[in-house]
This record gives C-alpha cells, structure tokens and sequence, in this order.
C-alpha cells in the first residue's frame, strides 16, 4: 500500500487537489476562518467561505493566497494540510509526493515556504511547478515544443502572462489584476452611480450573471439588493450588462496592456508563433463574456479560451503526476526547483 501521489493547486480563490490514478478530489474555495482570539482554525474550504462577511468579530474569514503569494504561514499550512487529509485521507501510513504549484515571481524564501508547509502538513516529498506553465499543460499546449506558446491565467487574485518554450518559461508577467479586481470595480460603480453598497458576493454574482467585456445579445439587468449610503437602509439597484461593462472597463484595459508588454518582450521568433498560433486564456476569469474578443481586437492575435478554465491548472498537475517517472515533465518541476 503506497501512497498515492498528490497535487495541489492552491489558487487564491479556488484550491483543487488531484489523486494520482483518481483525478480530482477536492474543488472549494481558497477560504480559512481563524479565531483571532485563540489562533485556532475553526473551518476551511466551502464552510469557511460560507462564514464571509458574516463573522462575528472574533472570527475573521482569511484567504491564504492573497495576490498570488502566501499570505500568512500558518493558515496556510492550515488549508494545505486539510486539502491533503481530504484527499489522502486520515491516519494514512505513507506520505504522499505532493506537486504544489507555485506563481513566477515567487523568492527563494516563499519555495522555502511552500515546501516546509508541504512537509509540515504530511508531504513527503514537495515538487513545484510553476503555476503558467501548469495551466499551459492543462490546456495541452505544446510546451515541450520548440515554438511559442502563450497562456493567460485570469484567476482571482492575479493574472499571469506566459510564453513558454522547449518546457521552459521564456516570458512572464504577473499583473494584480483579475476577478476580484472585476468585483471590487463592480462594487464601486454601484456605490457611485447608486449610492449602494453592496458585498463581494453580490459582486461576483452580478460579475458572473451579466458581466462582459464587449456587448452581446440578449444583455439584460439584473435588480441587487444593498445599504443605501445615505439612509443606511437595505435598498434595490438595478444595473444593467453595459453599467458593468463601464465598471470594468479600466480593469480590462490593464490585462490586455500586461499582454502587450509581454509580446513586445518576447524574442521575436516566439512573438511570431504566438501570432500564428494565438494566445489560450485560462482561469476563471477566462469565463468573462467577450473577454477573448476584446484581446483578439486589442491585440490583433486569434484568442482561444481552454476547456474548463476553472481546471486548467490542476488538469496540468495531473498530467504531470500521471507522467511522473518516464515524461520530460520532470524537466518541467525541475526548471521550478528552488537552489539549495
Ligand atoms: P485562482 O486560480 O486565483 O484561485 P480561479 O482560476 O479559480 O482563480 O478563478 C476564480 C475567479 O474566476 C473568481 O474571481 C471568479 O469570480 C471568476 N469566475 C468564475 N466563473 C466566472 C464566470 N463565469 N465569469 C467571470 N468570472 C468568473
Ligand atoms: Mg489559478
């Protein structure tokens, strides 16, 4: 009885664990709610994502992975080790390998991090992948390949730029922007233009319901309810797909500039494949309306968006753990090792 190998994609909104052999496992969201008072973790995943903005003062609703990089230690190590009982299963004999991935720009001292929690919450062994060039795999782009590949991962927290050659990251830029950015832009517009407040829940909700990045047919409305700033009483806005379109669209200009930089960035040989071949979008916000159109406008390069964008780097993960012993995808965790 050997224990199976494990991998984790620990993204700053949705954490997924895939089992060697069984595939994924866990999907929650990247939540962990911590008594302030005694430092205890009192629930993680979808329990603690249940608890947002509905916590009494002792308790706050952390997320571990805020703009990509690990927020605190502890809480950390808190969801990480959940997400490995929950897919290994309790009192297991063997430690499993575990494959975290990891974002570009991550130091020295935060692969540290990431192993010394891995091994703290049962790993045996830690392996990192870098996080585009997991969700590059995910997509089944050709990254061992000696052309140019670029993936976006438009996730929660960050979007990330990548081309990738020969299994290496030639180019990549990681940019604060993303879904919660979209939410937090939807969440202001309604402040402004209808003196509501509304949650982050909301947000997204309006976000996922009518959001867009170009106009489409059948756009519609939707009515949110919220405080009104000025009697503090629960109130009804009614916003419609363009009003969120407006809201977002100082955000969605700076993803696209993020793209340019990167292409103009890139050695010349791998910008003409990308142009050839096109740019793959992953990541939840990949799901944005139009999004892929207003890039291929912007940027006169056809885009794609890849299977189930929500999956797209623990799909990679898995490829990986599947093709552990034999592949060139050991090049691929080795590029992201840290130096000891
Ligand atoms: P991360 O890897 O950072 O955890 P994900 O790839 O899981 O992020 O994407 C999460 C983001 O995707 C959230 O901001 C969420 O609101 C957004 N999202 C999910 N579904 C949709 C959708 N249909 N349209 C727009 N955004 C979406
Ligand atoms: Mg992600």
């Amino acid at each position: 009885m050997f224990a199976k190998d494990i991998g984790i994609d620990l993204g700053t909104a949705n954490s997924l664990v895939y089992v060697k052999g069984k595939g994924i496992v866990v999907n929650e969201p990247s939540v962990v709610a911590v008594n302030m008072i005694t430092n205890e973790v009192m629930a993680v995943g979808n329990e603690a994502k249940d608890m947002l903005g509905r916590t009494p003062d002792s308790i706050a609703a952390v997320r571990p992975m805020q703009d990509g990089v690990i927020a605190n230690f502890e809480v950390t190590q808190a969801m990480i080790k959940k997400l490995i009982t929950k897919a290994a299963g309790q009192g297991q004999f063997f430690k499993p390998n575990v494959i975290v991935c990891i974002p570009y720009g991550v130091t020295e001292v935060e692969k540290r991090a990431v192993e010394e929690v891995g091994i703290q919450a049962g790993a045996k062994e830690v392996f990192m992948v870098y996080e585009p060039m997991a969700a590059a795999i995910g997509a089944g782009l050709p990254v061992a390949e000696p052309v140019g590949s670029m993936i976006v991962d438009i996730g929660g927290g960050t979007t990330e730029i990548a081309v990738i050659s020969l299994n290496g990251i030639v180019m990549c830029n990681s940019i604060r922007v993303a879904g919660d950015a979209f939410d937090i832009a939807i969440i202001n517009f309604i402040k402004r233009e209808h003196s509501v407040q509304i949650g982050e829940r909301t947000a997204e909700d309006i976000k996922i319901k009518i959001g867009s990045a170009f106009p489409y047919e059948d756009e519609g409305y939707m009515e949110v309810k919220g405080r009104d700033l000025i009697s503090g009483l629960p109130k009804v806005a009614r916003v419609r797909s363009e009003d969120v379109r407006n809201a977002l669209y100082e955000q969605i200009g700076m993803i696209i500039e993020g793209i340019k930089n990167t292409l103009e960035n890139t050695p010349p040989e791998l910008s003409a494949d990308v142009m050839d071949r096109g740019i793959v979008l992953a990541g939840g916000g990949a799901m944005l309306r139009g999004l892929d159109r207003i890039i291929e406008m912007e940027t006169k390069i056809k885009v794609h968006i890849a299977d189930e964008p929500l999956n797209g780097v623990i799909k990679g993960i898995g490829k990986i753990i599947e093709g552990f012993e034999k592949s060139g995808y050991k090049r691929v965790l080795e590029q992201s090792k840290r130096s000891k």
